[in-house]
């Protein structure tokens, strides 16, 4: 298939470089010279604009910072010049509005950037049925699961609702290891009966905060790489976005929305998002 692929960053570089090596041609489209030369060495063609790309392709696949990245993009290059039919598909995470308003089937990812370079995220997929049919073969090159959720805008929806939890469960799980420690439980067998016990959850078990203790985590290695704080703000913020459209009581996902907000502000390093556990431990 003729595939347009623009926003060739963390996640889209290896998205992108996967389609490629699936045998599509990958016409890539970014404003980073970096990212274009990665994902030529990769295999996909240099369109010279988003507008050259989506001309004559049979899917627009996008991968951008946030909503607004992708309304201009929709509204500048891929509207204008998408034949009839093109099957439209946005990648990024972004507001549900700006989703279910804009764009054919939205598939959200989960899963950083190893995943998106091994082929092995989870898609999240807001559309109708018929979109769906169309866009699971590409996604399934991209990734290990692709799940319809529902309609447009379920996908975005799935996907801060997943973060929210994850969001408020790696604090959850920072504050607790902290106060094992200052109760002078040694943190690995800590770590060891939690993870057998009903405190058992994916922070602690397969995302272990502290050096060390657990697998072989972002905390391992000085909390670089993994899933920057940033980015778990910027999910936090689109919840509760979310969560006041709906009249939605979130308690929980608030919290954890105004920890990161301390965090992030404060952190000059772009730590992972499970640093905050240097601001739990006080
Ligand atoms: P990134 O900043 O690394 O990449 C975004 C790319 O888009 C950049 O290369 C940038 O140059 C390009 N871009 C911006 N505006 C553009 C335009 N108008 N035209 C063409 N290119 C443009 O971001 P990322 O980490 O790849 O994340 C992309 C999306 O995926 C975000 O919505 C993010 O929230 C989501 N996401 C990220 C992760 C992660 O671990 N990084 C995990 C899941 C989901």
């Amino acid at each position: 298939m003729k595939i347009a692929f623009i926003g060739l960053g963390n996640m889209g570089g290896g998205m992108a470089a996967n389609l490629a090596k699936a045998g599509h041609e990958v016409r890539a489209f970014d404003l980073s010279e970096e990212a274009f030369a990665r994902a030529v060495e990769a295999g996909c063609s240099r369109a010279a604009s988003a507008a050259e790309a989506v001309t004559g392709a049979e899917a627009v696949v996008t991968m951008l910072p946030a909503g607004k990245h992708v309304a201009s993009v929709y509204e500048a290059d891929v509207f204008p010049h998408a034949a009839d039919g093109t099957l439209l598909l946005d990648c990024s995470t972004i507001d549900v509005a700006t989703s279910r308003s804009n764009i054919e089937a939205a598939a959200p990812v989960s899963g950083g950037i190893a995943a998106a370079n091994a082929g092995t995220l989870t898609f999240m997929v807001g559309g109708t049925d018929e979109g769906f049919a169309r866009a699971e073969p590409i996604l399934a090159k991209m990734g290990k699961a692709v799940i319809h959720a529902g309609d447009a805008g379920a996908g975005q929806a799935a996907k801060i609702c997943n973060n929210m939890l994850l969001g408020a469960s790696m604090v959850a799980t920072c504050e607790t290891l902290a106060l094992a420690q200052k109760l002078g439980l040694d943190p690995q067998k800590f770590f060891d009966i939690a993870s057998v016990s009903s405190g058992q959850c994916w922070s602690l078990t397969s995302y272990a905060p502290l050096p060390g203790v657990g697998p072989t985590t972002p905390a391992d290695n000085d909390y670089k790489g993994g899933f920057a704080a940033a980015l778990m703000l910027k999910d936090l913020r689109l919840a509760m976005e979310a969560a006041a459209s709906v009249d939605a009581d979130v308690p929980m996902g608030s919290k954890a929305r105004e920890l990161y907000e301390a965090f992030v502000e404060a952190d000059k390093d772009g730590r992972d998002f499970s640093a905050i556990i240097k601001t739990l431990q006080g």
